[in-house]
């Protein structure tokens, strides 16, 4: 029976895999596994000559010793020691090369699993790690593959809250059970999401709509889902907690998840900034609207991250957007502005974004903490500016096209006279 060799290095030691073609997958798989001496629940990273990751299957292209592949070891966190600080870097922050590589899903039910260990709930609150696994198995299973809102983006938002629990030292200032609340509500805050927005589910009169009575259908919905997760006992990591804190989480993460519909921003941060002054971590009331704008800050904190990592998924968010306008403008629905593909550009869509929603918003939270400027604001502003640029390179493009397009002399353009049909969109914020 043919057979396929696979040259590979593991920590620098070279290695190779022989197996037959028709060889199942899983087979090959543990091959690997056993070379890289690798636990069960590792994940194995294989790697080619270029640097980019390649899937181990039965179907790796044969290679030669001098074109040998890499393959890496990401440790599981089941059995690691907490890693503190210097995972906050890995997987909040700075993180220059981990945070720009794309996680796959089994890696990031792993990276999940890590934050749990380190923040010490796997034995504050005696979560078993099967019980853990399944539970984010069916997490992951309960985000739809879309554009914007799927299993990635949950990432992306719980490991902005993770990295702002260890820079603003929270575990010196909060309970561990409120620390439990944000993590658990940043992984579950946008459980089935359909991609499209609560405005579309009014006005289209869906089923979340009616079950919720147009209040917050689509948040009511993510929290819904959370619970439905933890009422199986298999998937329950609160099944060891006593009844009066399993009640608090329960509160807690409904008022953390429902805290993210934006129609809520202007009243949830008017609250924040009327406490700031006096804020006080031993008052509850101050510590719940604390922990809704922790979780508001992750939800939208694309743009504080590196621009290789925020520009594609700001193209994301637009494709998104712009499925649901067209969907609207098919079923003779409003048509959301800030989705309308005729109207809005990634620039203007994000100045205005920047300007009035993220910088108010992520400014008072480093009122209450200055070490923030630094990891939120600073890379906000950066954004801000890199799109002010694009918006107006945009303009330049639109002036300059448009005498051609419209058969019109620059000189007339130049004296305001068109009403082409691109500047009436100048002004869509
Ligand atoms: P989510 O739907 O993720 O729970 O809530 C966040 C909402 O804020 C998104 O649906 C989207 O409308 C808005 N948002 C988040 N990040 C951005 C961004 O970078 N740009 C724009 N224009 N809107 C954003
Ligand atoms: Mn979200």
């Amino acid at each position: 029976m043919a057979t396929k060799i696979i040259y590979f290095t593991v920590n620098g030691r070279p290695e190779q895999a022989e197996f037959p073609v028709t060889c199942p997958a899983q087979d090959v798989k543990d091959l690997f596994r056993s070379a890289a001496e690798a636990g069960p629940h590792d994940i194995l990273k294989l790697y080619n000559p270029k640097g980019n990751i390649i899937n181990i299957s039965p179907n790796l292209e044969p290679n030669k010793p001098n074109t040998c592949y890499k393959l890496e070891v990401v440790a599981s966190g089941c059995n690691s020691e907490p890693l503190g600080v210097e995972l906050a870097g890995a997987l909040g922050f700075d993180l220059s090369s981990m945070e720009k590589r794309q996680w796959e899903d089994a890696e990031i039910m792993v990276l999940l699993q890590v934050m749990y260990t380190d923040l010490d709930f796997i034995a504050t609150y005696n979560i078993e790690p099967e019980v853990l696994q399944q539970f984010l198995f069916e997490v992951y299973r309960r985000y739809n593959n879309i554009p914007f809102h799927n299993f990635k983006h949950c990432f992306c938002v719980t490991q902005m809250m993770y990295g702002l629990i260890w820079l603003t030292d929270l575990r010196s200032k909060m309970d561990s059970i409120d620390l439990l609340i944000m993590l658990t509500s940043a992984i579950c805050h946008d459980l089935d999401h359909t991609g499209y927005n609560n405005a579309y589910q009014i006005n289209a009169r869906t089923e979340l709509a009616l079950r919720y009575n147009d209040i917050s259908p689509l948040e009511n919905h993510h929290c819904a889902v959370t619970f439905d997760i933890l009422e199986k006992k298999e998937s329950n990591i609160f099944r060891n907690v006593s009844p009066d804190q399993y009640k608090r989480i329960r509160e807690g993460i409904i008022k953390c998840i429902l805290a993210t519909d934006m129609t809520r921003h202007n009243e949830i941060l008017s609250k924040f900034k009327s406490i700031l002054s006096s804020f006080d971590f031993d008052n509850k009331d101050h510590r719940d609207v604390l922990m809704m704008i922790l979780i508001k800050v992750s939800d939208i904190s694309n743009e504080a991250r590196p621009m290789e990592v925020a520009e594609p998924w700001l193209d994301c968010l637009l494709q998104e957007f712009y499925n649901q306008s067209d969907a609207e403008k098919l079923e003779g629905l409003p048509v959301t502005p800030f989705m309308d593909r005729d109207k809005i550009t990634k620039p203007s869509s994000q100045t205005g974004f920047i300007r009035f929603v993220l910088l108010p918003l992520f400014i008072e939270l480093a009122n209450l903490f200055p070490c923030l400027e630094l990891h939120i604001i600073d890379p906000v502003r950066k954004a801000l500016d890199y799109y002010t640029e694009m918006e107006k390179a945009l303009e330049r493009e639109k002036q300059n096209r448009a005498p051609c397009e419209n058969g019109f002399k620059g000189k007339e353009i130049a004296v305001g006279q068109t009403s082409a049909p691109e500047a009436s969109n100048s002004d869509t914020q």
